[in-house]
């Protein structure tokens, strides 16, 4: 599919769940018709773990459609990129969105001094993202723009991948409207 097509998919899955319309096709038929001939999901989506962001609900998507990643922060480390890789690679996966959102909790706390123990991973690799940056909502936009740049430098001269085929792009989600706003295409 188009990339176009693709992305104006995802736009409208994501009107249709602001609508609470429908949702995603998650019935038994389509579960056994991946189950039988594989998954071709259309999009990579790297997302929050936080609970109020659901990337299928989002944006409309059942079974098969998107291939997800959720990490405290949407920040990439090579699990994240091998997984990125292998959609990319192998399941021939044209567009990756790495979608941020309003109030993420790990954004907040990188901007507040950053966490302790594991959880410091992660903020320091937003405040890596982030630099001098304050305010929590450009600072989200920030990191979701470091991480597209990161997928972008990983895969540049990639083997397997041709980037001319490669869409990646950044987007926000406000946990508030649920509305997804898009940084870039
Ligand atoms: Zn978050």
């Amino acid at each position: 599919m188009e990339r176009e097509t693709l992305i104006a998919r995802l736009r409208e899955g994501n009107r249709r769940y602001l609508r609470g319309e429908t949702f995603g096709d998650v019935s038994a038929a389509v579960r056994r018709e991946t189950a039988e001939h594989g998954q071709h999901p259309g999009a990579i989506v790297i997302a929050c773990s936080d609970s109020r962001v659901i990337p299928e609900a989002v944006f409309s998507a059942g079974i098969g459609e998107l291939f997800v990643i959720r990490v405290a922060g949407n920040v990439l480390d090579n699990h994240q990129l091998g997984s990125i890789e292998y959609a990319a690679a192998h399941l021939h996966c044209p567009l990756i969105l790495v979608l941020g959102h309003t109030g993420c909790g790990a954004v907040a706390a990188a901007l507040t001094g950053g966490g302790e123990g594991y959880i410091q991973y992660i903020t320091d690799e937003i405040l890596r993202a982030v630099g001098e940056e304050r305010d929590p909502d450009r600072a989200c936009c920030l990191n979701v723009a470091h991480a597209v740049e990161t997928i972008r430098a990983a895969f540049r001269e990639h083997p397997e991948i041709p980037s001319a085929e490669l869409t990646i792009c950044g987007a926000v989600y406000d946990i508030a409207s649920g509305e997804v706003r898009w940084l870039e295409e």
